[in-house]
Parts: structure tokens; sequence; C-alpha cells
């Protein structure tokens, strides 16, 4: 399985399902640290990629900066 981010090795890891007390086998990059589990990529297959992206769009006004613009 390789990383869907950087393309890593992954390895595989138990996750403890907390809801169902269940245990699933997920998958842990040793690159990255990104944590899969076969229901997480369920989900990315039924939902696609995210239509809208949260991240801080670049050159948006920080905390830090609206301080300096006040000064
Ligand atoms: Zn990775």
């Amino acid at each position: 399985m390789d990383c869907p981010r950087c393309q890593g090795l992954m390895i595989e890891i138990d996750l403890r399902e907390v809801s169902t007390r269940d245990r699933v086998l997920g998958w842990r990059c040793l690159l990255c640290g990104e944590t899969t589990d076969s229901g997480i990529e369920a989900n990315r297959m039924s939902h696609g990629q995210p239509s809208q992206n949260r991240a801080r769009v670049p050159g948006a006004p920080t905390a830090k900066s609206w301080k300096d613009s006040v000064r």
C-alpha cells in the first residue's frame, strides 16, 4: 500500500473504532504519518475530492499581520 499523500511506504496498524469497539485494520505512512483505514478509503471513494478547501488562503490576513497594520 502506498501513501495517498506522498506515495511512501505504509505499514499496517490496528485502529480501534471507539463507536463500535471493533478492531479496524489501518495503514500508517512511515514518511509523513498519514493514517488511513478501510472506512476512510471508502469515504474517499464515495465522496471524491472535497469541494471546499478549508485551508487558510495564501495571503489572507493573519492575527500577526493585522497587529502590524494597526501599529
Ligand atoms: Zn506519506
